[in-house]
């Protein structure tokens, strides 16, 4: 079977090349043996659940690479729908798409905040997207593009309080917000936001925390006395939406938890915080078959079969996404990756590990001499429940920790070739139905809709 029409980039329209053109199209569910089902009813309440958590402040959707996995037009429609006023993204081009698939001002503010010089500040600007400032030359830049542009740029003063990656350092903000005051009153800019990030959110109670939320409420006053006062601080993630009122100002920028994961996973499982995860990966077993006891199992035999018993191919692997250092066995003995066989937790399902390695395109399971699974089976990788150990469902942080990382990088490396299917759009409008109708990465294998 060809990869080729798998891999088409989001956005090309899928089975349009004369190479599949004898073909009937697939039913998308069906085109791939695995997809990414996201809710877009549970992103809606997880946004509610953290406006709750936060409920002086605006609530920033952060959907960057991809919405952390989860289709980005897509789900940020679903955080708007949860009452998010604002979308947030690292990539310029992420904002402009999101603007490009209809989005508009009065839909949601969106920030940007992670560029080079020589970004398309001026397409920021006329696409009334708000824009970071994390240097000295960005001043420049964004004053030029807005010249250019007619208009004046909504901008975000980003200020390194302690994370030690982008923002300003507090010695050289006189510098800038010199610079920022004189654009400001040329009408160059407006100054929209003052912000910065935190190093230790998802250590609660971590002394850093307050720290960096002093020097933000310094970086204000000089801001203030330089003229240009701020609209709107911001400083927190989603683990300080959570954990840390102090940091909540007047907009918080929760991502992960959007999506229904916790950052802060040694404080309890995602219902702790009125959380559910979005995304469910399943996947159809391919091959089904008995083999002896005694049986190596995928490359160089990490797994040896105890017993006669039944195997079960997965077709997902690192190709797809699945980290490899979630394999099963091995010198070290270590527990693979979970995966839900069967219904759910309780009603005939079984959680099982993933025997031996993680290959490209395919894990396999370890049935068991007893198995009554056939080829063609739906199994589930991570779905929307609280874990393995809470109540039996795996969860993209039990990957996490079978894979030494974190939920945040399970889901965000989801393949491409994963198709994601968005259901649950009942909870957006008609008008945002009708965006994601007009999508042009949902005319693809890769994305659809169901209702
Ligand atoms: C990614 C990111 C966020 C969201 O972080 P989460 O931990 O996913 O909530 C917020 N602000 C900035 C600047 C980010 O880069």
């Amino acid at each position: 079977m060809s990869d080729t029409q798998r891999t088409t980039p989001a956005g090309t329209p899928a089975g349009s090349s004369s190479h599949h053109a004898h073909r009937p199209p697939a039913e998308p569910a069906l085109a791939y043996p695995a997809r990414a089902v996201v809710d877009l009813a549970a992103i809606r309440d997880n946004v509610r659940a953290l406006a709750d958590h936060a409920p002086t402040a605006q609530v920033m959707a952060v959907v960057k690479a991809d919405a952390y996995g989860h289709g980005l037009v897509a789900s940020a429609l679903g955080a708007l729908a949860g009452g998010a006023t604002w979308l947030g993204t690292a990539q310029p081009s992420e904002a402009l798409a999101l603007r490009a698939a209809g989005i508009a001002v009065d839909r949601a503010r969106v920030l940007t905040w992670l560029y080079p010089p020589g970004a398309p500040l001026r397409a920021l600007v006329e696409a009334e997207v708000d824009v970071s400032l994390a240097a000295r030359w960005a001043v420049d830049e964004v004053v030029a593009a807005a010249r250019a542009a007619g208009r004046t740029a909504r901008v975000h003063l980003a200020v390194d309080t302690g994370l030690g990656r982008n923002g300003i350092m507090p010695a050289d903000l006189p510098d800038v917000l010199a610079a920022v005051a004189r654009a400001q009153a040329e009408g160059a800019v407006q100054v929209v936001g003052l912000w910065s990030h935190l190093a230790f959110a998802d250590e609660p109670g971590h002394p850093s925390v307050v720290a960096q939320a002093d020097v933000l409420d310094e970086a204000v006053r000089l801001a203030e006395r330089a003229g240009v006062a701020p609209e709107l601080r911001h400083l927190a993630n989603s683990a300080a939406t959570l954990t840390a009122p102090r940091t909540h100002y007047d907009l918080v920028r929760p991502g992960l938890a959007v999506w229904g994961m916790t950052p802060v996973p040694q404080l309890g499982p995602p219902s702790r915080y009125g959380l559910r995860p979005a995304m469910t990966l399943e996947a159809r077993l391919a091959t089904v078959k008995r083999v002896p006891g005694g049986h190596g199992v995928s490359y160089s035999h990490h797994y040896t079969t105890p017993q006669d018993t039944t195997l079960g191919v997965v077709p997902l692997g690192y190709g797809d996404g699945i980290p490899r250092h979630a394999s099963g066995g091995g010198p070290a003995g270590a527990p693979g990756g979970p995966v839900l066989v069967g219904a759910r937790p309780g009603d005939g399902g079984r959680v099982l590990r993933v025997a031996g390695r993680v290959c490209m395109d395919q894990l396999v399971l370890d049935l068991g001499p007893d198995a009554a699974e056939r080829a063609g089976d739906v199994v589930t990788l991570f779905g929307a429940g609280d874990g393995v150990e809470h109540d039996g469902v795996p969860t993209a942080e039990d990957w996490a920790r079978a894979a030494g990382t974190i939920s945040y990088e399970i889901t965000t490396r989801l393949g491409a070739r994963v198709p994601r299917e968005h259901v649950g759009t009942h909870v957006l409008d008609d008008g945002a139905r009708a965006l994601l109708a007009h999508d042009p990465s949902q005319q693809s294998t890769e994305r659809t809709v169901r209702a």
